[in-house]
């Protein structure tokens, strides 16, 4: 089934024109959009049990404490699992194929993001291959994303 959803076209800082889908801030996770738009990757952890989860929300996902902080993330994650993706979801038309991977990252928690910056190539994607953060502009948006560490052995 092809998905008809349409999302509008936007163009980042280097003029590259963009259908991929812009997230919209919540309370809930504002201040992670604002870092993320500085270069920074943070995740919420719990001042009670010390868990640090993703994705923001304020309270614990463990113990429902509200007692909750920002943390600052290294950026550095592993590759937990991924898969090659050859029909687009909405927006991503102009990507194929694309990778879309759950990473670990340093801190603990898990994330769903792409892994960009290698050729979608099961042959060159190892789990557990370290990665690191980077960010991909839409507008006044910054995704987080990953690609293999830099000079991490093969
Ligand atoms: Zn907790």
């Amino acid at each position: 089934m092809t998905s008809t959803i349409s999302t509008p076209r936007t163009t980042d800082a280097t003029g590259t024109r963009s259908r991929r889908p812009v997230p919209t801030p919540t309370p809930d996770t504002e201040f992670y959009w604002t870092e993320a738009a500085a270069g920074r990757l943070v995740v919420r952890r719990c001042l009670d049990c010390d868990v640090a989860y993703f994705y923001p929300r304020d309270f614990c996902p463990e113990c429902l404490s509200t007692n909750v902080d920002w943390l600052p993330c290294s950026g550095r994650a592993t590759l937990h699992t991924f898969v090659i993706e050859h029909r687009p979801g909405p927006g991503y038309e102009d990507d194929l194929p694309y990778v879309v991977a759950v990473v670990d990252l340093e801190e603990g928690p898990r994330m769903m993001t792409n892994i960009v910056g290698i050729e979608p190539d099961p042959d060159l994607l190892d789990l557990d291959m370290p990665l690191t953060v980077v960010f991909e502009r839409r507008g006044e948006i910054a995704v987080p994303m990953f690609e293999p560490a830099t000079g991490a052995a093969r």
